[in-house]
């Protein structure tokens, strides 16, 4: 078995490579993120997506036909739309554009999509199922929508295929043609075929009682609770802000950490969920914080010592003591919390705003309590959490702030290693791979692999988009409101 770092395992690909989660921080806000909007990730963003699927499984019945058969159906019917949607010019509401859009022109000419081709295995997803096999088959299944081998799901009842059918009928005709025009797709789209019509008529109904949790079965019963309890909070926080709200995500964080006692936000009223999303959208800063360092630290590694990389990041910050950095955060005004976490960030983007981040979250620790506690700390000595933060912080108070960066950008380098070993594992010609960012030989350390310092998806934003896409919400010009449908589920005990 031969190994090789880096540079070598990004060969094997022939694409860039890159590493994901390298320090190991992030697990647990991906757990939790899942755990609260159970049955949506952070790209299955179109409810109509969510019906057509189990909905060409009952067609598939039928008809009579294999796996292969089903895959070409859902194929052919995921081109159609999108070529559908691509046509309409006066969307009900804004959501992203549908799956595959932006390959299809690959297929078109002369205003004509080639919808035969478009339409092969790997030609307008690189998944042979479509975005079925790559976004939402997951999902449909745990949502009991789909069997693990794609038969129609214990909850894709006679309704379900009735309401869905009412709506995406005209699909199946279209999708059967070897070419579509673009008036083909005008006139589709005028029927009620983009996808952001699926609000109306018995499969919005559907749609609705499904991402809403309402559909039943106990065994669904904790996932649909989840789901609903955010989707409730979320639609709530949005109905409540004072201000026009441009980002869901931001809108939760100021409602839920940054507006006072949880006791005193209606939007939270009689919602446990509240507390733990409290603490999610804390570490979830926190994570996001060392992403960015890392990213920092990474683009530092030009073949030079580990002592000369932490010394380029340290003379970034101010000669101060530790005591003084951590002291002139201010984040709390009695027991209102204050967003030092936003405050920082702005007022110092790249390292020392990092860093800032990390000691404000890890003040959160004496802040918090009871679920929003347990949520912020959650894996906290394995993925260096705010509680690791804060012990780090305090025995290094008397330390200048310079050197005990310096001595936690070291800490980083060595853990980044530690954690590509942990991740060691054999190629398909048997070579060991040991997935890393940078590299260390002879003392020198050198960027290999690239990284993403974006923010972790919360999977709030598809959660809106979904929400929007089934008439809960409504997304229009940026600005998201709350349908009078919403209105009403949130209104219900
Ligand atoms: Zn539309």
């Amino acid at each position: 078995v031969s190994v090789v770092l880096g540079p070598a395992w990004a060969d094997t690909s022939g694409k860039p490579q890159t590493v994901l989660n390298p320090l190991r921080v992030q697990n647990h806000v991906t757990r939790m993120a899942a755990a609260f909007v159970p049955g949506v990730i952070a790209t299955t963003t179109l409810a109509r997506y969510y019906g057509l699927h189990p909905w060409l499984a009952t067609v598939a019945v039928d008809r009579g036909l294999d796996r292969d058969g089903y895959l070409d159906l859902v194929r052919r019917c995921e081109v159609a739309l999108a070529w559908i949607s691509a046509q309409h010019t006066d969307h009900v509401v804004d959501l992203p554009i549908a799956h595959g859009q932006e390959q299809l022109p690959r297929f078109t000419s002369g205003g004509v999509l080639d919808l035969q081709a478009a339409s092969r295995p790997l030609a307008y997803v690189q998944n042979p199922s479509g975005f079925f096999g790559s976004t939402y088959g997951n999902s449909e299944m745990e949502l009991g929508l789909l069997t693990a081998d794609w038969a129609p799901g214990p909850r894709f009842s006679d309704r379900a295929r009735v309401a869905v059918g009412s709506g995406l009928g005209a699909l199946l005709d279209l999708a059967r043609n070897t070419t579509l025009t673009e008036n083909a797709g005008k006139e589709a789209a005028a029927a009620g075929l983009c996808v952001c019509a699926a609000r109306e008529g018995e499969e919005g109904s559907w749609l609705r009682d499904l991402l809403w949790g309402r559909l039943g079965g106990e065994r669904w019963a904790p996932l649909d609770d989840a789901r609903r309890s955010t989707a409730t909070l979320l639609t709530r926080v949005i109905s409540h802000s004072a201000t026009p709200v441009t980002d869901p995500v931001a809108a939760m964080r100021d409602a839920l950490v940054y507006s006072g006692p949880l006791e005193q936000v209606p939007a939270a009223a009689g919602l446990e969920i509240a507390a733990a999303w409290r603490g999610l959208l804390l570490r979830h800063r926190a994570v996001t914080a060392w992403r960015q360092l890392w990213m920092e630290v990474v683009e530092e590694c030009v073949g030079i010592t580990a002592t000369e990389v932490a010394q380029r990041i340290a003379e970034r910050f101010d000669d101060v003591s530790v005591a003084d950095f951590i002291d002139a955060l201010r984040t709390a005004d009695g027991d209102r919390l204050l967003p030092a976490e936003e405050t920082v960030s702005e007022e110092a983007p790249g390292v020392v705003g990092c860093v800032a981040v990390l000691a404000a979250v890890s003040q959160r620790v004496g802040q918090l309590d009871g679920v929003a506690l347990d949520v912020l700390c959650g894996d906290d000595e394995a993925e260096l959490g705010p509680r690791w933060m804060a012990a780090q912080l305090k025995a290094g108070r008397d330390y200048r702030l310079r050197e005990w960066v310096a001595q936690r950008v070291t800490h980083l380098l060595e853990r980044s290693q530690r954690v590509g070993l942990e991740k060691f594992r054999l190629d398909e010609h048997h070579r060991g791979i040991i997935p890393v960012q940078v590299r260390e030989r002879d003392g020198l350390w050198r960027k290999v692999n690239e990284t993403g310092s974006a923010p972790l998806n919360l999977r709030l934003r598809p959660l809106a988009d979904v929400l929007a896409g089934c008439g809960i919400l409504d997304h229009r010009n940026g600005i998201w409101s709350v349908t009078a449908l919403g209105t009403e589920l949130v209104a219900e005990p």
